[in-house]
């Protein structure tokens, strides 16, 4: 199919058009990263889609909750997509995230679409990916597209670089368990949800969500939060409480971000973290090329030995990379 048409289709909402651009977009071949380019380029631009990051350990209940929130999202008749970020997966054909299987209800919707993360350990090109299939999604009309991730690493930090609002989800526990997250996670973090609030684990829920309300209060205030937040909240995923307030605080950070200039201003700020990204990736990847590779261990054995100085051996390296990647196959 021409690049054209397939813009026009994906434009068009057509799901068999937007999971065929995505593979294209995925894909390492050099002629489909073009085209993927020229794909996107082709796509209606006026179009943005709520982005929300939600980041969680496994277990506490990610896919319980897309499976509400999502839900609960088409039965108003919005379009929901759901992305996975996971560096850690080298399962082939897809991680443990996004797995159909476990929103079963949401999977079948017909507002709704789920993408499992590309199988690929390296968190750059995940990202990379994750983040055009973001835009694809916006593209198709998709009105609130849902990141997931397992936080491994620095894969929060990536998703919340592709995120309007972002959601740590965490588990009821004893206080003591509050040093467990990373102080920068608390500090990307819109909304803290503490999941299965409900049951026996209600009480022990109410304790967290108190204690990370508390933790929250001590963070520095920061410029795009509207009174109340970053704020920490209970639910249960699970008995579908609490989900419909999650949506109504996130339309209410949305609107405040949005008439107080935060919103366009992050987005212009990410675009130029990926611009960045973009230009750092493909410089690291003119270091892998044979050529370069060969060069970089004649100069090291060179300064090595003594016979050149660090900086300049550097400089003459340098002077030389665009050569070794113009003669790159
Ligand atoms: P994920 O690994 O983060 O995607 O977690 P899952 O959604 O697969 O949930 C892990 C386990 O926690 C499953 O056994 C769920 O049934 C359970 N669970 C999820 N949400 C809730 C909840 O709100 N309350 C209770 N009691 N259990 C839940």
């Amino acid at each position: 199919m021409e690049i054209g048409d397939l813009a026009k289709r994906v434009a068009a909402g057509e799901r068999r058009a937007l999971a065929r651009a995505i593979t294209l977009v995925e894909s390492a071949r050099a002629d489909h990263k073009a085209q993927a380019a020229a794909l996107l380029e082709a796509l209606p631009k006026d179009r943005q889609a709520l982005r929300i990051g939600l980041s969680g350990t496994p277990g506490v209940g990610k896919s319980t909750f897309i499976e509400s929130f999502g839900m609960m999202l088409v039965e108003q008749g919005l379009k929901v997509a759901v992305l996975a970020v996971d560096p850690s997966s080298t399962r082939s054909g897809g991680s443990i995230l996004g797995d159909k299987t476990r929103m079963d209800r949401l999977s079948r919707a017909e507002g709704a679409f789920i993408r499992p993360s590309p199988s690929q350990t390296h968190l750059g090109g995940v990202a990379r990916r994750s983040r055009e299939v973001v835009a694809l999604c916006e593209g198709a009309g998709f009105d609130v597209v849902l990141i997931e991730t397992v936080g491994v690493g620095q894969s929060e930090t990536v998703v919340a670089q592709m995120a309007d609002i972002f959601l740590l989800l965490l588990a009821p526990a004893g206080g003591d368990e509050l040093q467990g997250v990373k102080r920068g996670i608390m500090e990307i973090a819109d909304v803290i949800l503490i999941n299965k609030a409900d049951g026996d684990l209600k009480a022990a829920a109410t304790r967290t969500c108190g204690d990370y309300a508390g933790a929250l209060r001590l963070l520095r205030k920061r410029p795009q939060d509207p009174d109340g937040f970053p704020k920490a909240m209970m639910v249960s995923a699970a008995e579908n409480t609490g989900i419909e307030a999650v949506w109504q605080d996130l339309l209410h950070l949305r609107d405040w971000r949005t008439a107080q200039g935060f919103w366009d201003k992050t987005r212009a700020e990410q675009a130029r973290y990926w611009f960045e990204e973009e230009v750092k990736t493909t410089l690291l990847s003119q270091l892998q090329t044979p050529a370069a590779r060969a060069a970089l261990a004649e100069l090291g054995a060179a300064v090595a030995q003594g016979d050149k100085a660090p900086t300049a051996a550097a400089a003459e390296f340098l002077a030389s990379l665009p050569r070794h990647s113009a003669s790159k196959p």
